[in-house]
């Protein structure tokens, strides 16, 4: 079944007045033409946040220009869904992301600004990836014959961000053989250099050297007449912090984009939103006597009668089975104690002594709302890390922009 949009930003409208707003106005089951239709969890995708991010991001660097990194189905949030609501900023001057998969997807929601594929490239794909528009990254000693030869094969110059290693040691051009690369015979030919990037090891001091050793190599090529374009280095870590040394020419932020901090100092700086909520129904209430259990092997027992409910969504959906170590779930604008175990499609919460919800309930497990819901905390609570809250949602959710 398919739901208008119109009906769903309804629908989600009420949601976003907050809890508050509802408790005043006392429990109410939505109207069922707002009522998304199903009992499927889901996730809502918030453009606002997206934007408020990618605008923060930005101002935090110095209004440097904004790579937005969209790898793993840009962090989960969906990347058909991401993708054209931050092409269409300003702030953005393009996508990374890390699988050739990733670049068609973008280029399949119609996004129009540069990608760069800042992972490796087959022979049998680099026509298509071409002419698709996006940007290559060489990073190995081979990536020089092959690309003069693809180049010739195409008949025009392939665009490139070099990939410099400068101290990570996972990909990239050893930063000291860089300059002898572009040596390579025809190579100059072969590509158009857009950009040079490296990966910094978010080691505060060993960060310094590294870009040192970005700059170092542009300022040696440029000393033979060859430019390197723009340099880029900070990923969310850098400019969270911040650390302006490396804002280069521009960021490449991914988990900042999408609301998550990668420390909680950053999180006391920066006012970034969570973009996504993960959505789920309730699907069962229950009343437990005195002495009886949830769940599997029964961890969770009443010291005295109480009310549970069961919400329609568990691990498989990327809700942390650690979150029964004190995370909590927004119910009829109430904050409920996960209880049991999260399985693989049920999580249990507890609702106390009233039976304060109803079959077909709205339970928000993670968003903006409050500040028990919001990824870092959970991740804390729960004991994953931010990354995961965002890189674990199950691609098999709904997905809905409002
Ligand atoms: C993932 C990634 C980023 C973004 O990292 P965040 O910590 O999410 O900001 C930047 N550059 C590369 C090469 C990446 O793989």
């Amino acid at each position: 079944m398919s739901i208008s949009r119109r009906s769903f930003v309804a629908g989600s409208a009420i949601a976003l007045l907050g809890g508050k707003a509802r408790a005043a106005a006392g429990p109410e089951t939505p109207p069922a033409a707002r009522r998304r239709a199903g009992l499927d969890p889901w996730l809502e995708v918030e453009a606002a946040a997206l934007e408020h991010n990618a605008r923060t991001v930005a101002r935090l660097a110095g209004g440097r220009p904004v790579f937005a990194v969209t790898k793993n189905n840009a962090y989960g949030c969906g990347i058909s869904i991401v993708g054209p609501v931050l092409d269409r900023l300003d702030t953005i001057r393009g996508f990374g992301v890390v699988r050739a998969e990733e670049a068609r997807q973008l280029r399949g929601a119609g996004v129009k600004k540069p990608v760069l594929l800042m992972g490796p490239f087959a022979d049998d794909e680099v026509d298509e990836l071409v002419r698709a528009d996006v940007r290559l990254a060489p990073g190995s000693a081979s990536d020089a014959p092959r690309l003069t030869a693809l180049a010739r094969r195409i008949g025009r110059p392939i665009a490139v961000h070099l990939y410099v290693d400068s101290g990570m040691h996972r990909m990239g051009m050893p930063h000291e053989q860089v300059l002898q690369w572009l040596d390579e015979p025809g190579l100059r030919n072969a590509i158009r250099i857009e950009g040079a990037f490296t990966e910094l090891t978010e080691d505060q001091e060993f960060d310094r050297q590294q870009v040192a050793r970005l700059s170092g190599v542009a300022g040696a090529a440029r000393a033979k007449g060859l430019s390197l374009g723009l340099l880029h280095a900070a990923s969310s870590d850098a400019v969270a912090r911040p650390t302006p040394e490396s804002f280069l020419d521009a960021i490449r932020p991914g988990l900042a984009l999408y609301g998550g901090y990668v420390t909680p100092e950053a999180m006391a700086r920066a006012e970034l939103r969570p973009a996504y909520r993960l959505k789920a129904r309730v699907i069962r209430v229950d009343r437990l006597g005195a002495g009886e259990g949830v769940s599997y092997h029964r961890r969770y027992t009443a010291r005295q009668a109480e009310w549970t409910a069961t919400l329609a969504i568990g691990h498989v959906d990327g809700y942390p089975t650690g979150a029964v170590r004190g995370c909590e779930v927004l119910v009829r604008g109430r904050l409920c104690p996960v209880v049991g175990t999260v399985s693989a499609s049920h999580t249990v919460v507890a609702l106390g002594a009233e039976a304060s919800a109803q079959v077909g309930d709205e339970a928000t497990l993670v968003g903006p709302d409050r500040p028990e819901l919001h990824p870092n905390v959970v991740a804390q609570r729960s004991g994953w890390s931010e990354y995961n809250m965002f890189m674990h949602l199950n691609p098999g959710l709904a997905r809905q922009l409002i």
